[in-house]
């Protein structure tokens, strides 16, 4: 008999979380350490959405989105985990760039930008303060016309080498391009602007696995292989979901799903308003992403000025549609030295991560979808011989992940690696006055993208949620999670 991976569950929660990404993991954990019946449902066999890992024979972990964060994911974790995670976080010194423009190290900081561009870029220091400020002083209220593009001309005019110091980690980071919202590039950058890039030491198999302790200190019902086909909505809202062909009933559900997924599949058109659907159908998804991973021989050490994280490019300009063509000419290097995971066996590797277009694999046939990843792999090499001579001879072990493995582990549409783009927060925040009890929480618009932005989205749904379980139950509200 095939495992039961729903045995003993109850037949209703007060609220149903669809999927373990980060937000999921984070909405579930604030809505159960405020007391309510909280199921958590994850089609994967484990837990955590994009923020995974995989192990291989040899000792060898991978990490595949644990590249940077900014700082603000330590008070996040701190607040809405708990201080053992919090602790685990810790800055990255060495962020490289090398592109036929320029050549330079730093600790991608406000301090020390301020430095570079004023000496290395030959811009005065008050200007830099006045970009820095007026990047810091945007938020999600303000005027959305400016452009990214156009935010870097008021400042930088003609100055290309400085819009790719400035943009080139943002839109690996999270897609951006020039033509978004100015707002989407002044709040990711000015996070990370405001102490460094961060990072989880342990690695992502220790965060997850401390996430799934304390969700289980706080009554989370966690359930792993449990794929959701249906949200179910009756006269007054939310009623229950569908999954593995058995009917839950819960009074809320955060879908932590792809947003147009959540709309179209789980719900169905027909339970939201025209123009509300006309809106969900417009909103584009992010890119998707390519992965080569290098295990390196347990004898062979990478020198730490390597760096910890490089961003490397051959294209003599920088152009967004470049960072996303097969005929690769970026790549972001993500160097792990053994103090990445302290506690297991000294090793080093190595991630290569490129922004892709799920279109340049999706309806590649088999044999030429593996010629593809091995170019994929041979190229990479080719790339990282200028940084760790010798590579070939140095890698034991090398794997390759594309579009297509996103979408296959974590159902996003399209294998989009930061779920929709900016349109997307509007139509996700929009939810629950369509359907009382319907909520998201995943990513959408870049700013609620990557870890902190996910965490930061689950905590803000389920403050919400919680108002809503508590409002309808007539009970008094318990403090907010803040
Ligand atoms: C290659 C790559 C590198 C990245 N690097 C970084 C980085 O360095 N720093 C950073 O901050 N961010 C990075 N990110 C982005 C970051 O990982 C994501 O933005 C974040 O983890 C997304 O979290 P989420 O909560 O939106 O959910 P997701 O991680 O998208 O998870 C959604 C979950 O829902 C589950 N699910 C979907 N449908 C169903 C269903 N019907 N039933 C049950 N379960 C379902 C999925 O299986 C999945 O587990 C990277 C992403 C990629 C792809």
């Amino acid at each position: 008999m095939p495992k039961d991976f729903l045995a003993g569950v109850l037949p209703e929660y007060d609220v149903i979380v669809i999927g373990s990404g980060l937000a999921g993991m984070t909405a579930a954990n604030v809505l159960g350490r405020a007391g309510h019946r909280v199921l958590l449902l994850e089609q994967h066999y484990k837990l955590g959405g994009l923020a995974t890992w995989f192990k291989r024979p040899g000792s060898h972990t991978f990490d595949i989105s644990l590249h940077g964060f900014p700082y603000g994911m330590l008070k996040s974790c701190k607040r809405y985990w708990n201080e053992e995670i919090a602790s685990n976080i810790v800055q990255l010194n060495r962020i490289r760039f090398d592109n036929p423009m320029f050549s330079l190290t730093t600790t991608y900081n406000r301090e020390d930008f301020t430095d570079l561009l004023s000496s290395q870029f030959g811009v005065a220091r008050e200007e830099v303060t006045r970009f820095f400020d007026t990047a810091r002083g945007m938020n999600f209220y303000d005027d959305q016309s400016l452009t990214t593009g156009e935010l870097f001309e008021k400042f930088f005019p003609g100055r290309e080498d400085i819009v790719r110091l400035l943009m080139e980690p943002i839109t690996y980071a999270n897609g951006s391009t020039l033509e978004d919202p100015a707002i989407t590039y002044g709040i990711v950058f000015s996070n990370f602007m405001a102490k460094g890039v961060f990072i989880y030491e342990g690695g992502t198999d220790d965060l997850v696995g401390k996430m799934q302790a304390e969700l289980t200190r706080n009554g989370v019902d966690t359930r792993i292989r449990c794929d959701v086909s249906k949200i179910l909505v009756g006269r007054e809202g939310i009623e229950g979901v569908i999954v593995n062909g058995r009917e839950i009933k819960c009074r809320a559900v955060v879908s932590n799903s792809n947003l147009r997924s959540t709309i179209f599949n789980l719900v169905g058109s027909e339970h939201f308003d025209s123009k509300f659907v006309e809106d969900a159908r417009a909103v584009r998804l992010n890119n998707s992403s390519t992965q080569v991973y290098m295990a390196l021989k347990p004898e062979v050490e990478i020198p730490e000025e390597t760096g910890d994280l490089l961003f490397c490019s051959t294209a003599s300009l920088f152009r967004t549609e470049l960072l996303l063509d097969r005929n690769i000419t970026s790549r972001t290097f993500s160097f792990y030295y053994p103090r990445t995971r302290p506690h297991g066996k000294q090793r080093h590797a190595i991630v290569s991560s490129t922004n892709a277009n799920w279109s340049d694999w999706a309806d590649l046939n088999d044999q030429e979808y593996q010629a593809s990843k091995q170019d994929l792999i041979e190229t990479t090499l080719d790339a990282l011989e200028k940084y760790v001579p010798n590579c070939r001879d140095k890698v034991e072990l090398i794997d390759a992940a594309t579009p297509k493995t996103f979408h296959h582990y974590t159902k996003h549409q399209l294998g989009a690696s930061f779920g929709t783009k900016f349109e997307g927060l509007a139509v996700s925040r929009a939810l629950p006055q369509q359907v009382p009890g319907l909520y998201h929480a995943g990513s959408v618009g870049i700013i609620m993208s990557g870890w902190l932005g996910a965490i930061n989205y689950g905590v803000i749904v389920s403050n919400e949620v919680d108002q809503m379980l508590c409002r309808s139950a007539s009970l008094p509200t318990p403090a907010p999670a803040t």
